[in-house]
């Protein structure tokens, strides 16, 4: 049995408002805090609205800290306002906004230095899945941010988000996910032994509240990234019980 707390994290994309928000923590906080960790990431602009006992995070960070970047936040900000987590990498960014191996990495580590934990996205595309480079993929975008970090810390926490799975209603099955979250712990292994056992590694792609349970069930996966079902307060909710 784990010893890792479960961590569910809604991923609000460019959805929410502010309503959604007030409603979504007013249920989260009931829940039993140790039994698993609630994580809402609104848009930038809700980010410093009051959560009570429900930690936020931002779905971006720039890598930059300060300067002339128009239209940038930087971690120290998102910090300030009391933000504890970062999505890094997301394929949405790494698909429509150019975020490279490279700069996922030093967003990576712009997010270490401000103090706060990224939650780190990797997966393969439906056709690198049939080619069959699925690994291939997943450790080269985990070891992009390992090998730039002094060390490797239990601060970090993993996404394994089958890029074929978010938004489709496609889910990877409990197999198909569990193999790759093994993979990736292994990688980690490779760094820090009794940290790959601390690292949360989290799964993501089209979760709903009907196949959370089965996922969570799996040695290796230690909760969910949550996009769609995560704007619905009782979906949201019942995938947190299931984690
Ligand atoms: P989805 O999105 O749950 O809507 O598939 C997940 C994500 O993009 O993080």
């Amino acid at each position: 049995m784990s010893t890792r707390l479960p961590l569910v994290v809604a991923n609000w994309k460019l959805n929410g408002d502010r309503d959604l928000l007030t409603n979504m923590v007013e249920r989260l906080d009931t829940l039993n805090a140790e039994q698993v960790e609630a994580v809402i990431c609104p848009p930038f602009v809700y980010l410093s609205e009051d959560t009570a006992s429900i930690q936020k995070g931002a779905q971006n960070i720039a890598s930059q800290e300060s300067g002339a970047f128009t239209g940038e936040i930087s971690g120290r900000m998102l910090r300030d306002v009391g933000c504890y987590y970062v999505i890094v990498g997301h394929s949405e960014r790494r698909a429509l906004f150019g975020e490279t191996d490279d700069i996922v990495a030093e967003k990576v580590k712009a997010t270490l230095s401000a103090g706060l934990i990224p939650i780190i996205c990797v997966g393969e595309t439906d056709e690198e899945r049939e080619n069959g480079e699925t690994l291939t993929v997943i450790t080269r975008q985990v070891k992009a941010v390992l090998d730039v970090l002094p060390s490797f810390s239990d601060s970090i926490v993993f996404a394994y988000e089958p890029v074929w799975a978010i938004g489709t209603g496609k889910t990877a099955s409990c197999e198909q996910a569990e193999d790759v979250h093994n993979e990736i712990r292994q990688i980690l292994a490779g760094y820090n032994h009794e940290l790959a056992n601390t690292t949360r590694i989290l799964y993501g792609g089209s979760v709903n509240p009907g196949n959370s349970k089965e996922l969570f069930g799996s040695d290796n996966i230690d909760g969910g990234l949550i996009g769609g079902a995560s704007l619905d307060v009782d979906s949201f909710m019942t995938i947190c019980e299931n984690a």
